[in-house]
């Protein structure tokens, strides 16, 4: 039986991050309780599926009542198959106290995802995030304690003035809270945002930095116990994302929200990012992005995100081809091959890009 990933696109957000260019809009009560509303009405017109995950991204879910997220669980339950499912939810860690995390566990929530970013306030002020270090380690050993036991936090690198000392500081700091997983993204200044600024940018690290910054993460996370899986993704064993990992496998997922992105029926498609036509709709509008979606380019591109690889039995046609360029490859320690599976090393993630377009 074939169970997909079900993803709820929450769009509010307290304060817009300075870097950010994600589908987002300010919060206020009457759009979240329509915003609820359509999502349950979108919910109740899927068919019947069977899925084991669900994913509460944004955005920051954390802001919707918890009565809006435990409406939108009953009417996945109610209406779709749910079969022993990982329940997500991205948490700001402001935006959460001890009653709200118990109200996600009651309602059968069994994975937090905090964006705590750095252990270093004056990195978060400078990311115009309104937490603390300290606030987000009390909330995460408040969530351990009411029983949480799969928690995930983010971290990011390349930022303004980081200095490796800065980053082995933070990340023997979130070693030490009780968590599970860590996703790391590296700071990249997107066109529309208050980041795209001189003052900004002229202090952003060099590519080269960057990349040493990268592989130190990689191996320090490693000595931790953290262990990659995926090019920004690190887990203690058994607790990689079951949700994202049904995107590099390419597994279906049916994305809910304005801004949600699904691949679902032979499709890749996206719903309009836009709230107001969202909640004034009779249903959403969708574009589609791919009518033929799976093909051999993209399983051997997402696959390479992850450090299992790609098995060439898998494609039969190019395996000549893939072994060849592996072996060049694998002489500049950009990848490796062990039997049939090809996979890029921590330093060929950096160049993922080029070595993909290269096997593809
Ligand atoms: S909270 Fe997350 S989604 Fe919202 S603006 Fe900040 S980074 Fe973007």
């Amino acid at each position: 039986m074939n169970k997909i990933g079900i993803y709820i696109h929450v769009p509010f957000c307290g304060v817009k991050c300075p870097y950010c260019d994600f589908y987002s809009t300010s919060y206020n009560l009457k759009n979240a309780e329509k915003y609820t509303e359509s999502v349950i009405r979108d919910i109740q017109n899927l068919p019947d599926l069977y899925a084991d995950t669900v994913y509460f991204g944004g955005g920051t879910p954390s802001l919707l009542p918890t009565d809006f997220i435990e409406q939108i669980l009953w009417a996945l339950k109610k209406n779709i198959n749910l079969v022993c499912p990982e329940i997500t939810i991205e948490i700001n860690p402001c935006t959460v106290n001890k009653q709200k995390l118990e109200k996600y566990h009651d309602m059968g929530i069994n994975r937090l995802s905090f964006g705590v970013q750095s252990a270093i306030d004056s990195e978060l002020k400078l990311l115009g995030r309104k937490h603390t270090f300290e606030s987000s380690s009390e909330i995460i050993n408040t969530a351990c304690k009411i029983g949480f036991k799969n928690i995930s936090c983010d971290l990011m690198i390349g930022l303004p003035g980081q200095t490796a000392e800065n980053l082995l500081y933070s990340i023997d700091k979130l070693a030490g809270l009780p968590i599970q997983h860590i996703s790391s993204y590296i700071l990249k200044i997107e066109e529309n945002t208050p980041f795209n600024c001189s003052g900004i940018i002229n202090k952003m690290p060099d590519d080269d930095y960057v990349s040493d910054l990268y592989l130190i993460m990689v191996k320090e996370l490693q000595n931790y116990g953290f262990f990659q899986y995926e090019i920004s993704n690190f887990s203690r064993s058994g607790f990689e994302s079951k949700h994202n990992l049904k995107y590099w496998k390419c597994m279906e997922y049916v994305g809910i929200g304005p801004a949600a992105h699904s691949y679902y029926d032979n499709k890749r498609f996206f719903i309009t990012p836009d709230l107001n036509k969202y909640i004034n709709s009779p249903e959403p509008e969708i574009t589609v992005t791919d009518y033929n979606p799976g093909q051999t380019d993209e399983r051997i591109m997402l696959g390479l995100r992850l450090t299992d690889g790609i098995n060439v039995n898998d494609f039969p046609d190019l395996k000549a081809k893939l072994i060849k360029k592996a072996c060049l490859l694998e002489s500049n320690g950009l990848v490796k091959i062990d039997n049939d599976i090809i996979s890029l090393t921590p330093e060929g993630f950096l160049l993922s890009n080029s070595i993909i377009n290269e096997f593809i």
